[in-house]
């Protein structure tokens, strides 16, 4: 049988970490099957519906090439993918219901179900619908909700993450399948997609797991067969044994990409955050994750969510692009992350900028504050300079008398290239019997007023022998 799973994400807006995760293994495991991963959007939550939504899920997706082989835009043979679309057929399957005899309609004023629950509260006992569930209920019609009329029993079943499960008639409800405002709910309206559109695997987030004998009911109310459940546990935030929330500085995955994370780096961090292959390799790109993906593999307790991690890992994707496909394959992924003044600088600068720097970068958008002195002159800060561990102890006039040296000697270099100027800034070493941290701290801080920069015969290089001079020339005469 063709492997078939899919993404069924809510258009809320915000594209939590999680989320996203959830996306990715059922990808996996399709893929490793040569099956099939179709994309679904469940919007008959209309008060939680954003605009925009949906377009931001499809981004996120197409950024991580998770490419969907069913859904919006593509379409397939068993839309329409939006489930506010799809109302007539959770009525054909919900009147099945009402003609065996398992579905009712409710005609209980939402006012009179409060007070159940309160009066429940009080005894301290489980509000559960089913036992105030009249005894003659009118004719089904849009306008009132529709309930499933449980027969609650005990239930076994397997999940591929949790193992064997069992659950007892305490968690078994007559749930709404048909809401109030004629969409259906999730727990009905899911059960019936995942069944049209030939779902084997439903893979999702761990908290539908208590719901998931209600969902046993209703499958075997309607005679299906019911698909390989998968819960995913929770990603936990960075401290304490809470799930990962907004609140707890993870951003989503769209702002991370706005940050400059590559997407290799993200898809890599989110598939391990909670799989292993049972090996100690970390690295992994699209095809080796399909390639070693298994479900028994996936934990079943929450993986803690570390952004050092994830920038890690960013770091060693943007040199393992540089090794594999050269600098240039980095620098299309680089157009918006450099300050502004590099705007009017040849592409060709930008990449030999871009080849000296790369390997200290932890997300792209460093390059806006780590290059800006490729791109224009620093403000000459002489504090900022004599403060330096190693120059603070030499007088002004030391400083002044070192810097002219070393102009002089620099000025003298015909061909203004690294080997060159790495000769003569030993040579300069030897003549001035300075250390190196203190004449090549000088240097460095003279031409970039920056906290670090690449080597100094790199950076001296690149910036060439008229701007390196210049500057140079400006603080010995600040000096
Ligand atoms: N729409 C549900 C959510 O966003 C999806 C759960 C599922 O995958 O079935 O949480």
């Amino acid at each position: 049988m063709e492997t078939v799973t899919r993404f069924a994400p809510s258009p809320t807006g915000y594209i939590h970490i999680g989320n996203v995760r959830s996306a990715i293994y059922p990808f996996l495991l399709a893929k490793k099957n040569d099956g099939k991963f179709i994309l679904r959007i469940e919007d008959t939550d209309r008060a939680r519906y954003v605009d925009g939504a949906t377009e931001l899920i499809e981004d996120t997706l197409e950024w991580l090439g998770l490419k969907w082989d069913e859904g919006p835009i593509i379409g397939g043979n068993h839309g329409p993918y939006f489930q506010s679309e799809r109302k007539d057929i959770y009525l054909k399957w919900a009147q099945k219901l009402i003609d065996s005899g398992r579905a009712y309609a409710d005609p209980t004023s939402p006012e009179q179900i409060d007070k159940y629950r309160k009066q429940c509260s009080e005894d301290k006992t489980p509000f559960l619908y089913r036992h105030y569930r009249p005894s003659d209920t009118p004719v089904w019609k849009p306008g009132l909700p529709l309930r499933f009329k449980s027969e609650p029993t005990i239930y076994k079943w397997h999940d591929e993450v949790m193992g064997d499960m069992e659950a007892g008639p305490e968690v078994q409800d007559d749930i709404i399948l048909i809401k109030k405002d004629g969409f259906p709910t999730y727990n009905f309206a899911h059960i019936v997609d995942d069944a049209e559109m030939g779902v084997t695997h439903v893979m999702r987030g761990v908290e539908y797991l208590s719901s998931t004998p209600n969902y046993l009911a209703i499958y075997e109310a309607l005679g299906l067969t019911r698909p390989k459940l998968v819960s995913l546990p929770h990603i936990l935030a960075p401290t304490g044994n809470k799930k990962l929330g907004k609140r707890d500085g993870a951003k989503s995955v769209t702002e991370y990409r706005d940050d400059g994370v590559l997407a290799e780096a993200m898809l890599n961090y989110l598939a391990c955050l909670g799989w292993n292959d049972g090996t100690e390799k970390e690295i992994y790109t699209l095809e080796e994750l399909i390639k070693s993906f298994s479900l028994d593999r996936i934990q079943n307790s929450g993986a803690r969510y570390d952004e050092t991690k994830l920038l890690w890992l960013n770091g060693q994707w943007i040199r393992k692009i540089v090794d594999e496909r050269g600098v240039e394959a980095l620098y299309l992924r680089t157009r918006t992350f450099w300050p502004e003044s590099a705007s009017t600088y040849e592409d060709n600068y930008r990449i030999k900028v871009l080849s000296i720097i790369y390997d200290r970068l932890k997300t792209l958008s460093d390059l806006s504050t780590m290059t800006t002195y490729f791109f224009e002159d620093p403000r000459i800060d002489l504090d900022y300079l004599a403060k330096n561990k190693y120059l603070k102890n030499l007088s002004e006039s030391e400083l002044e008398q070192l810097l002219k040296t070393s102009i002089a000697k620099l000025q003298r270099i015909e061909e203004w290239s690294e080997d060159n100027l790495q000769n003569a800034l030993n040579e300069l070493l030897q003549e001035t019997s300075s250390k190196p941290a203190v004449l090549f701290s000088l240097i460095r801080i003279s031409v970039s007023f920056a906290p670090f920069s690449p080597a100094l015969p790199l950076t001296l290089a690149v910036l060439g022998k008229n701007t390196s001079l210049a500057r140079l020339n400006s603080v010995a005469s600040f000096i």
